[in-house]
């Protein structure tokens, strides 16, 4: 940052301009995908898709997914070709018109083509547009760490406003209603975007890298095969989703011991530390699975199973996911300030342990989904409390986790694989909705009586995750080698 340059409440004008295009995208995204579960789901009599659960878990798996997976060719595009800037108009631009496919009311042909937009999009806009905000701050250290922490309230109040107004359009007024919304938000943060994108001065503009474009063949070639395979009715979504799940979980192991094992050029030190970001991809990958949750069981249990009578207004289902990101714009200054306060005591958890903390609050959570199902087996409904807290302890959870484990990453990663490893971070995201998305195939309308172990399942999945993490964090933290 130079000296001259205009700033507000200390940071780059620059910033706020992410702030607001990131704010308006994920109001689309999260608002989307707020009653997204829901139409896929309800019935045609209801002006729905009326598909099964399972299939529409492949689907919600399979869109959530390729979001996520696209950030790599997404990140390869802009570092290669466009530089982040045009990355990030063209992506915005995608994914309004995928969310304006999404408002017509047509064929689920058509509507999948929308979702192909949005998740286009979002691969081209949501990495870049992180790493313009890293890019704003050469010189790192404690602004750049408080400039993503305004960032992620940005991201947070875009869900928060997103999922209140596209939930209510779309459960309200009409499904087609609350895709429109999303399309007006992505069209609000596009131009937000142009018109104050001179604030960004420079960065972002020209590519910084020029490669071979056999990867952009190779990753366009896998697209190909994916639609055909379904298409040509060779695959159905389920096994789409499934062969998806064995492909990333087998890639990602691949690429670790290539660089962990293969890679001579490391040190002894860089290759533990690939260990440790290893130990944190599957921890991520799991907290995700069941953190995912939220857009597809959660949901159902909020429609089905909930009472949700407020003062005789009956909330809308998908509000309730609106839970997180209220107890993230909450919590997020109390929760650093916390870890400030520990730090100077000498008493900051380490990363290993802040990751267990987290996972046990995932596991948490689904304890209480675990009684909360019990409630419902004779038919009564579950009161509002216990989605809302299990939501605030896996937004708590998410505090513990998720910025922790993204500096971490930055930190731990050998300088030569820097954004393969920041990739490599949404890849775990990927993985972790898709399974959110299979795992909610189990919770038909006639399987009720399942529910409750379904829940424990994943309660012991973060449980046992949680407690290995704090049981082996001393060997954890020595393969770190230093790194705090
Ligand atoms: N809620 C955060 C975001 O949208 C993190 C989501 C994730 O990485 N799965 O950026």
């Amino acid at each position: 940052m130079s000296s001259n340059e205009k700033t507000l409440f200390g940071h780059p004008m620059g910033l706020y301009v992410l702030f607001f295009t990131e704010m308006w995208e994920r109001f689309s995204y999260y608002g989307m995908r707020a009653i997204l579960f829901l139409y896929l789901t309800k019935s045609a009599s209801e002006g729905a898709l009326g598909l099964p659960e399972d299939t529409a878990g492949a689907v919600y798996g399979l869109y959530a997914a390729s979001v996520y997976l696209l950030t790599l060719p997404g990140g390869w595009i802009a570092d290669n070709i466009l530089g982040q800037k045009k990355a990030i108009w063209l992506g915005g631009i995608c994914i309004m018109i995928g969310h304006g496919v999404l408002a017509l009311p047509a064929t689920p042909s058509i509507f999948f083509l929308g979702l192909a937009f949005v998740a286009v999009g979002t691969g081209l806009l949501k990495a870049n547009i992180s790493s313009i905000v890293g890019e704003l701050y050469p010189e790192g250290g404690a602004k750049r760490d408080a400039a993503f922490s305004i960032f992620y309230l940005g991201i947070n109040l875009g869900s928060f406003l997103g999922m209140f107004i596209v939930g209510y359009l779309g459960e309200k007024v009409g499904w087609h209603y609350g895709f429109g919304a999303a399309a007006f938000a992505m069209f609000f943060g596009l131009i937000n975007f142009k018109v104050n994108g001179k604030y960004l001065k420079n960065v972002g503009e020209k590519p910084n890298k020029k490669a071979s474009y056999t990867y952009l063949y190779v990753v366009i070639a896998l697209l190909a095969i994916a639609v055909l395979s379904v298409t040509t009715g060779m695959l159905d979504s389920i096994q789409l989703a499934n062969s998806m799940k064995y492909i990333i979980s087998g890639i990602t192991v691949g690429y670790f011991i290539y660089i962990g094992f293969l890679d001579k050029s490391l040190t002894i030190i860089e290759r533990r530390r690939v260990g440790v970001l290893f130990i944190l991809f599957v921890a991520i990958a799991i907290f995700w699975s069941g953190f995912e949750q939220a857009a597809t069981t959660f949901t159902i249990f909020a429609d089905r199973h909930t009472d949700r009578d407020l003062f005789g207004w009956d909330l809308p289902a998908s509000w309730f996911q609106n839970a997180n990101s209220f107890f993230i714009l909450v919590f997020s200054a109390p929760f650093a300030a916390l870890w400030i306060w520990l730090n100077k005591r000498n008493l900051n958890p380490n990363v290993p342990v802040k990751f267990g903390l987290g996972l046990i609050q995932l596991g948490l959570g689904f304890l209480v989904m675990y009684f909360a199902a019990q409630r419902i087996l004779d038919g009564t409904l579950a009161g509002m409390g216990w989605l809302t807290f299990t939501y605030l302890l896996h937004s708590l959870g998410e505090l513990c986790i998720s910025p922790v484990g993204l500096s971490s990453y930055t930190k731990l990663a050998p300088k030569k694989y820097y954004s393969q490893m920041m990739g490599l971070w949404f890849v775990g995201a990927s993985l972790g909705n898709l399974i959110a998305g299979l795992f909610a195939g189990n919770f038909d309308e006639g399987n009720v009586d399942a529910m409750p172990g379904l829940f424990m399942q994943f309660c012991m999945y973060g449980a046992v995750a949680g407690l290995l993490m704090i049981l082996f964090q001393k060997q954890i933290k020595n393969w770190m080698g230093g790194i705090e």
